[in-house]
């Protein structure tokens, strides 16, 4: 059974789950969860854990040992405890939004100019990306930035699937982003951007560009020899 209900359905907003346990009165484990645990440059889901009409809010959501701990804001909820989870969509659904746009913009930087991208982090109000690049100019980023525009207006799936390891790592440009060195798992999870972009990913993403609407580019910083950083925003 497949407990990262996230990664099979992103647009998942509630589900009922289990309690398994609850350490320290607050970290909590579903049986099931919809609730995204921080990591691979994007952040963690909040929401809202209902057990007979008391809330618990989800104030923080990670991954240890393999497991998605739910932290919430005050204790009461016990093993066994039957639950209703509820996602914050508005912020999840920006996320995802912002997620597919970086892969967008990641994949026609990497094509375009060779850049590698060194670091993502997805925040609910922006972007950031850093990337190697000796020239830089911030004119070149900007057709980048028209051309990912334009195909956001595009009727173009985006899909998710396992790949064994082998044969995903045959895919050329499958780890250009430092986020998605591919975890040491025999099978991988493939984010592709039908016609343009396939990467080893964990994350949550829009089923179409159609769905990104625009992206804007904040501001350009340099950080060092070869080192650029870039901040975007959806509009
Ligand atoms: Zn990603």
């Amino acid at each position: 059974m497949v407990k990262e209900l996230f990664l099979v359905d992103s647009y998942l907003k509630e589900v009922r789950a289990t309690v398994i346990s609850v350490k320290d009165g607050k970290y909590v484990t579903l049986d099931k969860t919809i609730f995204y645990a921080k990591g691979g440059g994007q952040p963690h889901d909040t929401g809202q854990i209902i057990r007979q009409g008391e809330v618990f809010n989800v104030v923080y959501v990670g991954k240890f040992s393999g497991e998605i701990s739910h932290e919430v804001d005050h204790v009461g909820l016990q093993p066994g405890d039957i639950v209703c989870c509820f996602l914050n969509w508005e912020r999840r659904y920006k996320l995802m939004r912002s997620h597919t746009a970086a892969h967008v913009l990641a994949a026609l930087l990497n094509k375009g100019t060779g850049a590698l991208i060194t670091g993502n982090q997805l925040e609910e109000d922006h972007m950031r990306f850093d990337f190697s690049l000796e020239k830089f100019d911030r004119t070149i980023l900007e057709e980048y930035l028209v051309r990912a525009n334009e195909l956001f207006g595009e009727d173009i799936e985006v899909r998710w699937y396992e790949l064994p390891r082998e044969e995903a790592l045959k895919i050329p440009g499958v780890v250009k982003m430092a986020e998605a060195s591919p975890p040491d798992l025999p099978v991988l999870r493939i984010v592709e951007i039908v016609g343009l972009d396939k990467q080893a990913d964990g994350g949550t993403h829009v089923r179409n560009l159609r769905e990104i609407g625009k992206v804007d580019l904040v501001k350009t910083e340099n950080k060092g020899k070869n080192n650029r950083r870039i901040y975007f925003k959806l509009s």
